[in-house]
């Protein structure tokens, strides 16, 4: 599949903003489509392309709710013909909260004066990665609060840090980032110390409302923000994460805004997002705006869906902001990561119930409280099969989402079976013996879907290493 990057009003240039919310508004203020555009839209994302602003547009407007339902059902056709049922998944391990920023929707925001400010001195950070690791993570997201303190070096250096705790047979194999915006030569210093993806979320992709949220500290630059993860890639990091935080303006304005921003990375470095992520606005300590914007759940859903058809190559990330049933539900629809066992208060994972109390040291509220295991019970329950595959990345095959979705064979050669030995491993280390039990049997139901693939003994022939005692094996 080649990239044919779209005709944009603004001409994409590296590191130059790109949104112009004349022209998503216009595409938006378009004519209600007929039901033979918008069927004629799914079908082309459902030939593996994806879809220009207009055409998103033209998702996006189609309200009635037969048209819904097709939308709804292109995206689960598009999950399941394309990725499967594999659910790769991660934690976020906050590592430290002090922030000069003010952004009004955040605790962790500077004028929060009631926030206790903490930044995770090295035992207590390894402390973490073990109670992670204990867990059966192998995956996780360090996130930060945009301080002097967090500068590339410091970042660096947490990162070694994590990769250098192994407990038992637990490790950490891949670590993505979300922190602040950086110049290409700082992002150098991250992308040396082993990262995989880096996460800026533009929040709000309107310049103007964008102004409203931001109230102080070098986050209030809006093209500043826009264009950090060009210069990432300036850098040689080509996986990077965008989001938006849904809540803040019109879900319509920030769907058009993320495929605006694919569009651009794909104009400029041939390469689209690693993935997209869509945080709802969470109850927080002094959210201090109006519900103007607040996306239901039933528009939530339908947002996921025309994502999912408007960029079908990329990873997309549904958060433990969401509560079970909403992220039961949403998933279906084409999400491809998920955390799990997720805790935001600093230093959480290893500190004890009573250590914890009131101590106000987190962003916002979650809603799925459940541990890995609870969660990975629930997938296998579900037919999915829970993966924590970190392959791709260790052999330099980045832009894995890219490849899965466009060549071949590849989830069978390599995205299966590599989610088969992560979850044999993970049953051998840490499942009870009931979900034990139920992985067992997804696997072997796996293993018969892969019938054609021609190295299914070798498949075989790992679990067994496993079962015996090896560990890290992949494809
Ligand atoms: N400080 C860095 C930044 O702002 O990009 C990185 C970490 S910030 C803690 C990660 C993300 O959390 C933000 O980009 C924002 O989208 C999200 N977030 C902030 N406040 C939130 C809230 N009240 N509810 C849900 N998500 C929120
Ligand atoms: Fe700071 Fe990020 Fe929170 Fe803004 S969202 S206040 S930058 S931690």
């Amino acid at each position: 599949m080649k990239f044919y990057p779209e005709k944009c009003s603004i001409k994409d240039q590296r590191m130059k903003p790109f949104i112009d919310p004349d022209e998503i508004w216009g595409h938006l203020n378009e004519e209600k489509p007929s039901k033979e555009r918008v069927r004629e839209v799914i079908a082309k994302s459902l030939s593996k392309e994806r879809l220009t602003l207009a055409e998103t547009a033209v998702l996006i407007n189609a309200d009635d709710p037969e048209l819904i339902e097709e939308i709804l059902q292109g995206a689960r056709m598009l999950k399941d013909k394309v990725y499967g049922n594999r659910i790769v998944l991660f934690a976020p391990l906050y590592v430290g909260n002090k922030c000069s920023n003010n952004c009004k929707y955040c605790g962790f925001r500077s004028s929060n004066k009631d926030a206790v400010r903490k930044t995770l001195d090295k035992q207590e950070l390894i402390a973490e990665v073990e109670a992670l690791e204990d867990n059966g993570q192998k995956r996780l997201i360090l996130v930060y609060g945009e301080h002097r303190e967090y500068d590339a070096q410091y970042i660096a250096d947490t990162v070694r840090t994590v990769y250098s705790v192994k407990k038992g047979n637990g490790e950490i194999r891949r670590v993505n980032i979300n922190a602040a915006p950086l110049e290409i030569e700082d992002f150098r210093i991250v992308k040396d110390s082993g990262i995989g993806t880096y996460q800026v979320f533009q929040e709000t992709y309107h310049p103007e409302v964008y102004k409203d949220y931001h109230l102080g500290g070098k986050k209030a630059d809006y093209e500043y923000r826009l264009t950090s993860l060009d210069r990432a890639q300036e850098a040689g990091i080509d996986d990077v994460g965008i989001g938006a935080l849904f809540g803040l303006y019109d879900w319509r304005f920030e769907v058009m805004g993320l495929v605006r921003h694919t569009n651009h990375f794909e104009a400029c470095y041939n390469v689209g997002p690693h993935t997209i992520s869509f945080p709802r606005i969470q109850d927080a300590s002094m959210l201090s705006f109006g519900d103007k914007y607040i996306v239901s759940d039933k528009d939530f859903v339908r947002l996921v869906a025309i994502l999912r058809l408007a960029v079908p190559y990329t990873g997309m990330i549904l958060t433990a902001r969401e509560n079970q049933y909403v992220r039961r539900e949403v998933m279906k629809f084409g999400v491809s990561q998920i955390d799990g066992g997720t805790k935001l208060e600093l230093g959480s994972y290893h500190e004890s119930q009573n250590e914890q109390q009131n101590l106000n040291r987190e962003q916002f509220m979650i809603n799925d409280n459940r541990s890995l295991a609870e969660i990975i019970d629930e997938l296998l329950e579900d037919g999915y099969m829970p993966s924590f595959c970190t392959a791709c990345y260790r052999l330099g095959r980045t832009g894995e989402h890219f490849m899965e979705f466009s060549v071949p064979g590849f989830i069978k050669r390599y995205c299966s079976p590599n989610a088969m030995l992560t979850l044999a491993e993970y049953i051998m280390d840490y499942a009870t013996p009931e979900t034990a039990k139920k992985g067992w049997e997804v696997i072997e139901k796996n293993i018969q879907d892969l019938k054609e693939f021609k190295r299914i003994d070798e498949v075989r022939n790992r679990i067994e290493r496993i079962r015996q005692g090896e560990r890290d094996l992949y494809f």
